[in-house]
């Protein structure tokens, strides 16, 4: 099922390109470009990297799209994106020049990100996350790991990537377990495998733009040991796997502060390792956020997804339900994420942990955790930072196990079993706690038979967008979900799909949009309209959603056919029946579910 987003998230406008118009003047505090500062942008104030601006672009940008912009210059981040630099210039010049720049699907500040550690002086300085069954014994509240551990410790050819502060590869606790770059020579000053990246042999290091991704901040290192520090060599802690290849790509730097542009050109790194250079990087992990929603750090996480990569992020550590305040990546609706919170010792939902019915996925130890620090050395920390390691962990101890299991099949294994914990319910989608072992056992069993969960159907072709030609709804009761694409009609970016519902009078239709890829070229927003028999307007939701999702509800005031159109965002003016006409759109894929009400 896909991540869902609450309504009130749904409803967020994102800060795309038609937005600008509406932007305040910066009022960024630091003088010169490369300082962090207050920035207005769309009505709220954020800390974003003075002077710099993360573009998306249709294509790469011409000398000629920055004419006038003396000095501004552009770094690509790749798929797509770029740092746009412009020492100087206001927010509101920026949203004009965007608004002008045809090439510009969306702009945004350089967001500052920040890792969600807390440093905690522990009492406890045992792995009671892993097990019970050591001197830390108080009760069921760990990840069953050695009953994982039964199955499989890992393996090497499985690959995660830490988008942190970097990683101490000479920790004797992880050296080990240091992803190397087979195609890479070091120190050669040569990109050997042409990946655009010299002498990338270990990861690389988006904050001090080099090679070298020795953590000076502390958090990855933690981080990567709970994934995983060495097992069975009889020093120190073991992580989830006692044996895998760990990525370093460093964002933040040595005081912890990171930028958006560096945390989407790390994802990057990871997808296009995978994807373009056959990596098994099967998981990132991002134990880190911000309250604000960045559209070229969700895109970059969806083509992740796409690749095969599963994206394990930290739900913050505000005490706060993130259904009702975003915190981001983790509310960026997408089958590649999951969002995980902290819970303790005791079986409860940690002081500070975030948490949320709808965006927050399920929970994993994270108060007290012993890990590697940078030095060789070791220590606890607490934060939901250090519960996600326990899942993007778990989720390679499964890659090991089942080499064949997809990333759908683990996220979906993961999560449906998640154990139940009584403080949980409510609190997090699954109600549960990570269980490893079961999870490692789910996955590498046959898929169950299936039950009557609504099924997902394609449709064939393209719907088409005039009324005669909608595609039929023939549910009346319960959930239907259908997947289908925008764009792929004769009508390119004015592709409408229309449904063909029947609701009784007084019947209740609600209508969930998830978008499951996007266009390489665009973002995909999608619009719901919903027209009577005729073709006429009942309602719609024209706004852009805040996540790649849209809800629409609906109740009949007499039976009978009624319409609903999906389009691209920007399309939101068609005529039903009249093919080709409205304006061009967004494109990609998304399910529609349909539920009907008695
Ligand atoms: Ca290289
Ligand atoms: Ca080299």
């Amino acid at each position: 099922m896909p991540h869902r987003a609450s309504r009130a998230q749904r409803r967020r406008t994102p800060p795309l390109r038609t937005d600008c118009e509406r932007l305040e003047p910066r009022r960024c505090l630091a003088a010169a470009a490369g300082g962090t500062g207050r920035i207005a942008w769309n009505g709220e104030h954020v800390n974003a990297r003075c002077g710099a601006w993360v573009v998306r672009t249709e294509r790469p940008l011409a000398a000629a799209d920055l004419a006038g912009g003396l000095g501004w210059r552009t770094t690509s981040l790749g798929e797509g994106c770029a740092l746009l630099v412009a020492p100087g210039v206001s927010a509101d010049v920026m949203a004009a020049w965007a608004g002008r720049t045809p090439a510009v699907v969306s702009i945004e500040p350089d967001v500052a990100l920040a890792p969600l550690a807390i440093p905690n002086d522990a009492s406890f300085d045992t792995l009671w996350g892993l097990t019970t069954s050591g001197p830390s014994r108080v009760g069921d509240s760990d990840i069953n790991a050695p009953e994982a551990w039964d199955i499989t410790t890992g393996s090497r050819n499985v690959v995660v990537a830490v988008i942190d502060s970097g990683i101490d590869y000479t920790h004797p606790d992880l050296a080990a377990n240091v992803w190397t770059n087979p195609r890479e020579v070091a120190g050669d000053g040569i990109d050997n495998d042409a990946n655009g990246f010299i002498d990338d042999v270990r990861g690389w290091d988006f904050a001090n733009a080099d090679a070298d991704p020795m953590d000076d901040d502390g958090h990855g290192t933690h981080v990567s040991g709970t994934i995983g520090a060495v097992g069975n060599n009889a020093i120190g802690v073991t992580g989830v796997n006692w044996q895998i290849s760990i990525m370093g790509l460093k964002f933040l730097d040595a005081k912890g502060n990171g930028y958006t542009s560096n945390a989407v050109a790390a994802v990057t790194y990871a997808t296009r390792m995978r994807r373009d250079f056959g990596v098994n990087v099967v998981a990132i992990n991002a134990s880190w956020g911000s309250e604000k929603r960045s559209v070229a750090l969700r895109d970059a996480i969806a083509s992740a997804g796409r690749a095969g990569i599963l994206f394990v992020t930290a739900a913050g550590n505000e005490s706060s339900n993130n259904d009702r305040v975003a915190s981001y990546p983790a509310n960026d609706a997408s089958d590649a994420v999951i969002a995980v919170t902290a819970t303790n010792r005791s079986n409860r939902l940690a002081a500070f942990s975030n948490y949320g019915s709808t965006t927050v996925d399920l929970a994993a130890p994270g108060v007290a955790i012993l890990s590697t620090v940078p030095g060789g050395g070791y220590a606890a920390s607490s934060g939901t930072s250090m519960a996600t390691p326990y899942v993007t962990g778990t989720v390679a101890l499964m890659a090991a196990a089942n080499p064949r299991a997809t990333a759908a099949e683990i996220r979906a294994a993961i999560l449906s079993t998640a154990r139940p914990v009584a403080a949980l319910a409510g609190k997090v989608a699954t109600g549960g706690l990570l269980d490893a072992a079961a999870a490692v056992r789910a996955i590498t069993q046959p898929a169950p038979t299936p039950t009557t969960e609504r099924a997902v159907t394609t449709l064939r072709r393209d719907a088409g967008d005039t009324l005669r030609r909608a595609q039929p709804v023939t549910a009346t009761t319960g959930s239907v979900t259908l997947a289908s694409r925008i764009g792929d009609g004769p009508r390119g970016r004015r592709d409408v799909d229309l449904f063909r519902v029947n609701l009784a009078a007084g019947q209740r239709l609600t209508i969930d949009v998830a978008t499951q890829s996007l266009a390489s070229t665009s973002t995909l927003e999608c619009s719901l309209r919903l027209f009577d028999s005729k073709g006429g307007d009942l309602t719609a939701t024209n706004d852009a959603f805040g996540a790649p999702a849209g809800m629409l509800s609906f109740t009949a005031p007499k039976g009978g056919v009624y319409y609903v159109g999906v389009s691209g965002s920007g399309n939101t003016g068609y005529k039903p029946s009249r093919a080709g006409s409205g304006r061009n759109g967004s494109t990609g894929t998304y399910q529609i579910e349909f539920t009907f009400d008695p």
